[in-house]
């Protein structure tokens, strides 16, 4: 080899391995997060023990998260005798995610810590059912929410979770029957908005993340997230992963078919989930009821316009105890529990959460479902679940969309691109 070649051979060599050791300090850097931000208190040695790396090198690292202020030293762990160890403290809001997601035609936007915990929020309306429109509330919220505390430390990127069938390929929303929207680029719509890259998922998918976050602390591995609002859709947790299918369009719950001469639906079935238990359904039947039955107290509450009457209203004339109301929650509950009665036999998760604005509003809704979930279900799966309402309420989505970007908070926080002591705050502002 000539003395060029081989410079130029040396040269390589040392570049390969330059990115080589970078690569692998940052898998380290990796592994201690994760254990810190699960753990939250450890010290030096255990830090070690957990991630298998070399005391030396645990030091090395540890000094770094401290310098980012990731970490922080604090008081003294227990000791079995010589001096005790000083532990290492997670700082769960040196950084921030944001999510944001719609219900009821209103969008919420979420500022959370390391932890998932909400630290700021904002909610905007959308004047119409427009993409444009969709994208202008959450641009609205996103910059009040860079005004304020968080601002400074965002990471660079926003989790949305959109109605509709997703591509979480390409970030295309390939239909949203009850918005109206077919084929819209919302990932890219969102992007060029507020100038920060964006993931999109479907809405229950992402709600069934938020849900994960926090349950798999207590051991929870499956689950499935049922939403009932505009929509219904399911997000199902496997294994501790997002269960997406082959074109990331799995839970689609509201278009099976639970009526085979039912009503009409967008998708182009008949008799479909969604067309007998979405608010629109709700109120439709409602007001077919009504008409029929010109019952007393509901049709007064609609000042005598059975066409005005809106789900909310049902649902709580049902609470109430009015009859027809009764009458129409409770088809619409048992229509609902024959959808989750089979996820359930399907998938045998261990928990079931039942969320969306149906649900919040009606605790009469939520008792029938969980009820008739129990006759309908197989009793085996049965005996390993629980069923419970949504810890987020009207903010699942938008927590969960932020859990997309926190999956990624340690690439974001350790890239190798990043300069040492940088932080993630910057990019997009
Ligand atoms: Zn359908």
């Amino acid at each position: 080899m000539d003395k060029v070649s081989t410079d130029a051979y040396n040269g390589i060599v040392l570049a390969y391995r330059r990115r080589f050791l970078e690569e692998g300090r940052d898998q380290n850097r990796f592994r201690i997060f994760s254990v810190l931000a699960s753990r939250h208190r450890v010290s030096r040695p255990e830090l070690a023990e957990e991630t298998g790396l070399s005391r030396a090198t645990i030091a090395v690292l540890v000094d770094e998260l401290f310098d980012r202020g990731l970490a922080h030293p604090v008081g003294l762990g227990s000791s079995s005798g010589g001096r005790p160890p000083t532990l290492v403290e997670f700082n769960p809001n040196a950084a921030f995610a944001l999510g944001a997601s719609m219900q009821d035609y209103q969008w919420t936007v979420v500022c959370t810590n390391l932890d998932g915990d909400i630290v700021d929020r904002e909610t905007s309306a959308m004047p119409d059912q427009s993409p444009e429109a969709a994208v202008d509330a959450i641009s609205t919220c996103v910059g009040k929410l860079r005004q304020r505390a968080c601002g400074d430390r965002l990471l660079p990127s926003i989790g949305v979770g959109t109605p509709g069938l997703v591509d979480m390929h390409s970030g295309v929303i390939v239909s949203a029957a009850d918005m109206g929207w077919s084929n819209v680029a919302f990932e890219t719509l969102v992007e060029e908005q507020i100038a920060l890259p964006a993931i999109i998922a479907n809405r229950s998918k992402v709600a069934a993340l938020a849900e994960y976050w926090y349950a798999s602390t207590t051991g929870v591995q499956d689950l499935i997230y049922v939403t009932v609002g505009t929509g219904v859709a399911a997000g199902i947790i496997h294994r501790g992963e997002l269960y997406l299918g082959t074109n990331s369009s799995a839970g689609e719950l509201g278009h099976i078919t639970v009526l085979p001469d039912g009503p009409a639906c967008a998708c182009g079935n008949r008799g479909c989930l969604q067309q007998l238990v979405s608010e629109d359904a709700i109120a439709q039947r409602a007001r077919m009821a009504l008409r029929a039955s010109n019952d007393g107290a509901l049709m007064e509450a609609v000042g005598n316009h059975p066409e005005q009457l809106v789900a909310s209203q049902v649902l709580s004339a049902a609470d109430a105890g009015d009859p027809t109301a009764l009458t129409v929650v409770s088809e619409a509950a048992d229509f609902l529990a024959i959808g989750v009665a089979n996820l359930i036999n399907l998938f045998n998760p261990q928990v079931v959460y039942l969320g969306g604005p149906v649900i919040e509003q009606s605790p009469n809704m939520y008792d029938r479902v969980a009820e008739q979930i129990q006759q309908r279900a197989m009793a085996y799966p049965l005996s390993a679940l629980s069923v419970r309402k949504s810890t987020f309420g009207s903010e699942a989505g938008a927590v969960g969309a932020s859990v997309l970007v926190l999956k990624q908070a340690s690439s974001f926080l350790f890239s190798a691109s990043q300069k040492h002591g940088g932080t993630a705050a910057t990019a997009g502002k």
